[in-house]
């Protein structure tokens, strides 16, 4: 904290009831703050050096409580004086069976405290260092009062037009900070909070809407104009399937966006399986037709190198030149693809992030196709952008898919495409949850998978904190597995992030062309790998993956035409959490309805991809608990910003003059 608005924009994360004041002897168990006064009988050091505490007992007529500090004693020491009656709050803890509380908040009782203004005191976020230091949330609720004394309403501008304040009948804006710290009532309180958060929703709406719009309008795209020879040919000649219908309709929006003479930057979310790779294939046909290379960027060597090879053989009847650039490119072949990309002979690189390198050069990049979203920051996005004079149309594809509500606020200003529908002829792959000791079980239903010529995956968690160990149990696992199939009747592949390059290639080359039946991998293979035949996905200490990722794995079978299973095995002992993200996989393969559990159960703020976007900047809002709020935000901005998209009006000069003072005056338009 550095400024008095950053004092005011810490908000009380509750209020206490001042007037309340609790007997000690009422505490129990289930007690969690409580207020007690009364009288410091004694005050002592005990322990030494890192066992060393304060220690202060305090009795009320009802009974004694004790106080325990660990740090800022020598300070702490100085203030509590025997014999002194004291106002203590904080949050009560057992110590071998007897209340205590640690760090509690704690100042001089004195009389005139009683019959203060406001009844509902503000308790504020503090850390333990800050407490020990006397800076705890009820110093913090002082110098916040201290503030609200020298503030005056033009302190607090309004900021939002007089329409939609009495729209939404809102509290004014320095009212609602003040009742947001010192509330008259409960109502003042409930009314100051929702009239902020709107304030926030709204806010962080208009922002996005304002870069869309003004990308929609200024940026200068390069244009696709016409459909030519090589879409055409492809389409009618090489398509190894019909288009779903979504599929379609996203192709339609692309050719329109690029169409225009302006910037695309397109979000496309399908499900896993829902057929995105060959949209990304059309789309960069569009721009070769139209003199213009394309690149395709993925995040890992195993999926760049997929695409590639499903790319070079979709096109491999057709005049176009496919490279694929990665880490592990060979310096020499490096220097001619290099070359070739810079003098155009490249029509489509293919490759890992190594191709936003500076040394990567196009001649005419006219699409960047962004595979798998999440694992790529906005900085990565942004650096696409300087490839070229003029910016190349983008497309993001994502598997994962994104609550609306999230999508709204963390990419509202993309355009984005759903696509909501699976190729025909896929069966719902059927997911059940088994403990351990039914592994036996698992293993022969995998050997009669096998037995009609299928094969599977057996995933083993590896999380970094824990990667040593993670990485025995995948060797014990394989070891297990091997046990269960022996050679030469079965086969086994595995692949994991220790492996050289190579190793982990061959591997996966081995099971693609089914030379075996088997594969035992960590998540190295979570995003992307297609392997149709592939009925079976058994997850090993399924309770250590989040939901998304559970999702994007089980989405590895059921590609085929064949019935596919997923088997999540867990040992017994779940905590709740993970008991409800199991339940929930087996009941629905709906990608988006994953992630509106996803994000119930998780946050935001955990939602990969979307920490660093910066958009979810919320401080009281929600976009999980304030849905209909974030709705009536974004109709709002939507329609301001329809009437007004400069916000050059008179009622709006406020609202852009805050712009302005938060967040500097920004050309929306460069904006990735
Ligand atoms: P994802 O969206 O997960 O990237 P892919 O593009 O890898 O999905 O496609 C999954 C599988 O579905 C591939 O084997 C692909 O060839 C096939 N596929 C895609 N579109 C169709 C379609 N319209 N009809 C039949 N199969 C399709
Ligand atoms: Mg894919």
């Amino acid at each position: 904290m550095f400024t008095f608005k950053d004092l005011l924009q810490l908000f009380p994360y509750r209020h206490i009831d001042k007037t309340k004041i609790s007997n000690i002897r009422d505490i129990t168990p289930q007690t969690e703050f409580i207020q007690v006064a009364g009288k410091v009988m004694g005050a002592t050091i005990v322990g030494e050096k890192k066992a060393k505490r304060f220690v202060v007992d305090i009795k009320d007529s009802t009974g004694v409580l004790e106080l325990v500090w660990f740090q800022g004693i020598s300070w702490i020491e100085k203030m509590i004086q025997p014999g002194q009656n004291y106002l203590v709050f904080g949050r009560v803890g057992f110590f071998q069976g007897n209340a205590q509380i640690t760090h509690p908040e704690i100042e001089p009782l004195t009389t005139e405290k009683q019959d203060g203004k406001s009844f509902l005191e503000p308790v504020y976020p503090s850390t333990e260092k800050l407490k020990a230091r006397g800076l705890g949330g009820r110093q913090i609720a002082k110098l916040t009062a201290a503030l609200f004394q020298a503030l005056h309403e033009k302190d607090i501008p309004e900021i939002l037009p007089d329409e939609i304040l009495a729209l939404l009948k809102l509290m004014p804006r320095f009212q609602a900070f003040s009742s947001i710290h010192f509330p008259a009532n409960v109502d003042a309180y409930t009314k100051a909070l929702e009239r902020l958060k709107f304030d926030e929703l709204f806010i962080a709406q208009i922002r996005t809407g304002l870069i869309k719009s003004q990308r929609h309008r200024y940026s200068k795209g390069v244009l696709f104009s016409h459909v030519g020879d090589l879409f055409n040919t492809f389409y009618k000649k090489y398509l190894p399937f019909e288009l779903t219908g979504a599929q379609k309709r996203v192709l339609k929006e692309i050719r329109k966006d690029t169409g225009t003479g302006t910037q695309m930057n397109r979000l496309l979310q399908g499900d896993v399986g829902s057929g995105k790779t060959i949209v990304a294939l059309l789309s960069m046909l569009l721009a070769i037709d139209n003199n213009f290379q394309a690149c395709m960027m993925a995040p890992t060597e195993i999926l760049a190198k997929q695409h590639f090879d499903s790319v070079s053989s979709l096109l491999k009847d057709l005049p176009v030149m496919v490279k694929l650039l990665t880490g592990s490119t060979k310096t020499k072949e490096r220097k001619k693809i290099l070359e070739e990309t810079l003098n155009g002979s490249v029509n489509i690189l293919i490759g890992t992030h190594a191709i936003i390198e500076d040394s990567v050069k196009f001649q005419n990049l006219g699409l960047a196709v962004i595979d798998e979203q999440h694992r790529f920051g906005v900085a990565q996005r942004a650096t696409i952008w300087d490839k070229a004079i003029i910016p190349p149309h983008i497309l993001v594809m994502t598997a994962t898919p994104i609550p609306r509500t999230l999508a709204m606020t963390a990419y509202g200003d993309l355009d984005y495409s759903i696509m909501d529908e699976l190729p025909p002829g896929r069966q719902p792959i059927i997911t059940v949850h088994r403990y351990d000791d039914n592994r036996q079980r698992v293993m022969e239903f995998i050997r009669e998978e096998i037995a009609k010529g299928r094969q599977a995956y057996i995933i083993f968690p590896l999380i970094e904190e824990s990667e040593k160990l993670d990485y025995e149990n995948l060797m014990k696992g394989y070891e297990n597995v091997k046990a269960y199939f022996p050679e030469p009747k079965y086969w086994i592949s595995m692949v994991h992030g220790r492996q050289t390059n190579e190793v982990r290639e061959a591997n996966m080359q081995r099971f693609i062309q089914n030379d075996t039946q088997i594969m035992v991998a960590t998540t190295v293979i979570e995003v992307g790998v297609n392997v149709p035949n592939a009925t079976v996905m058994v997850i090993e200490s399924a309770e250590k993956f989040g939901l998304s990722q559970l999702h994007q794995l089980r989405g590895r079978v059921g590609r085929g035409s064949e019935k596919s299973f997923c088997i999540l095995l867990t040992s017994p002992k779940l905590n709740k959490e993970a008991k409800e993200r199991l339940k929930i996989m087996t009941l629905t393969n709906d990608g988006f309805k994953i992630a509106e559990k996803d994000l119930e159960i998780r946050g935001p703020g955990d939602i990969e991809g979307t920490r660093q976007s910066g958009a979810l900047n919320l401080k009281l809002a929600s976009i999980v608990n304030d849905k209909q709020l974030l709705e009536t935000a974004r109709a709002c901005a939507q329609r301001l910003l329809d009437k007004d998209p400069d916000l050059n009006s008179a009622e709006n000069l406020r609202l852009k003059n805050h712009l302005n003072s938060e967040f500097g005056k920004t050309s929306w338009s460069k904006i990735s």
